[in-house]
């Protein structure tokens, strides 16, 4: 009998209403036969309100306890959202029990608000599926070595699918969202986005990292890793619609290049407001200075991006990279208060209004100049470009925030993103 894992977004799980609707999904599927684990997120909204409670109460949220006390409390939300599923099925006629992460378990390593999965339990799914039970696991959510409830960062209920998934060696995992898919961008900036039938998954895995946030990008690390047959798909069609029609539907994350398929040669673009520019101006330019910069930096767990060092003039040059931009005012202060005055720079500037966008395709890697009209494109509409970063497969620049949605319309447009292929 065939094992399949639903997830659902906050959205789809957003009212009792809602969740009535997800059971009547997820028992159409057990009555046709399959056996079924269902991974919920919080109801919409939730998981902000309770992070927002814990903000009003201390502000400054680094310290180890208190982000041990974050995810403790951001867990409830996934637990409330599994019961009222599980609720809702027994009410449809159905013999259904959920767990919270701890339970099954769920094993992570202890960064709390961050946290990786380790292992999956499955002995006490297994023996609830064979007993003819569908099985909720919140999402989210896991438990460290030394008991504590850890969460896997936001929008962590598609990596908890996935994880469950590959555990259990479903068949398949079907992500349930407020969309019918992944797009060439995110639909809701771009109205002429079109919904991609298939995605490589690298272009999904460079999607999601870039800031496409239809999928965590651990859970596309983890369909990768362990071959997850992996399909997004809209959890606002009707419930009753044909079971394999449904099966059909969204998008599929496929794993071999179809060498017979037209490939684009760019097949979406991807933007993110999460960043932040430091540049340390006027530094000499000698051996070290990179280490002496980023090794600091690096040394107080602060992730880098992008970075660029320009030619030196006069033996001195600028150097910048790109952080979280929650991590901006403590990389400053850092580097302004030992790194900058030991260097002897000039001066250290921040600029926190930035983005990034990113065009992503396999077809790059065999054609040339792709790089160079999204440069052109950008320049026709007077967007200044600050930094630029390419990997075989993507293209990212580094704007001012405030052209984002132009920068994404004017390139959606120049590569042909709103024509229908075939
Ligand atoms: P869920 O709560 O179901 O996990 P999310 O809000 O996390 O849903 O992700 C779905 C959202 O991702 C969509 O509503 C859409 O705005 C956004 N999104 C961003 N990029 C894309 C893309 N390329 N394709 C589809 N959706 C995208
Ligand atoms: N509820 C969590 C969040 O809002 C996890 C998720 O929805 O995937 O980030
Ligand atoms: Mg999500």
């Amino acid at each position: 009998m065939a094992l399949i894992v639903h997830k659902y977004g906050g959205t789809s799980m957003g009212s009792t209403e809602r969740i009535r609707n997800v059971a009547k999904r997820v028992a159409k599927w057990a009555r046709a036969g399959y056996q079924m684990v269902v991974v919920p997120s919080a109801m919409s909204g939730e998981t902000n309100r309770l992070l927002g409670l814990a903000k009003e109460l201390q502000p400054a949220q680094s310290a180890a306890a208190t982000l041990r006390e974050l995810d403790m409390l951001a867990a409830t939300g996934e637990q409330a959202s599994s019961a009222l599923l599980a609720i809702a099925l027994q009410a449809e006629g159905l013999e259904a029990v959920s767990y919270a992460g701890w339970q099954v378990p769920i094993r992570t390593n202890s960064a709390y608000t961050k946290a990786r999965i380790e292992s999956i339990d499955d002995v006490r799914v297994r023996a609830d599926l064979k007993a003819g039970r569908v099985v909720i696991i919140t999402g989210f959510q896991g438990i460290d070595e030394g008991g504590h409830i850890t969460t896997l960062g936001r929008g962590g209920s598609d990596t908890s699918a996935v994880a469950v998934a590959a555990a259990l060696k479903a068949d398949e995992c079907l992500i349930y969202t407020d969309v019918d898919g992944v797009y060439t961008t995110d639909p809701r900036v771009v109205p002429e986005a079109r919904r991609l039938q298939t995605v490589s998954f690298e272009e999904m895995l460079e999607m999601a990292s870039l800031g496409s946030k239809v999928l965590q990008i651990r859970s596309v690390e983890f369909a990768g890793k362990y071959k997850v047959p992996l399909r997004v798909l809209s959890s606002f069609t009707p419930w009753d619609i044909d079971l394999k029609e449904e099966a059909r539907s969204g998008t599929l994350i496929t794993f071999e290049e179809d060498e017979k398929m037209e490939q684009a040669i760019v097949s979406g673009i991807a933007f993110n407001r999460d960043e932040a520019k430091i540049s340390v101006v006027g530094v000499p330019d000698k051996p070290g200075i990179a280490y002496q910069i980023l090794g600091a930096v690096a040394d107080a767990n602060i992730e880098v991006d992008m970075i660029i060092q320009n030619i030196s003039k006069d033996g001195k040059t600028d150097f910048s990279f790109t952080v979280h931009r929650n991590d901006h005012a403590r990389a400053l202060d850092l580097l302004k208060g030992k790194i900058v005055p030991a260097l002897g720079a000039q001066d250290v500037l921040g600029d926190n209004k930035i983005c990034k966008v990113s065009i992503v395709g396999i077809g790059m890697r065999s054609h040339v100049g792709v790089a160079s009209k999204m440069f052109r494109s950008l320049s026709e509409e007077g967007i200044n470009i600050q930094m630029i970063s390419t990997s075989e497969i993507k293209t990212s620049v580094v704007i001012d925030e405030k052209y984002m949605e132009l920068a994404v319309r004017a390139l959606h447009k120049a590569f042909d993103l709103d024509q229908p292929t075939s």
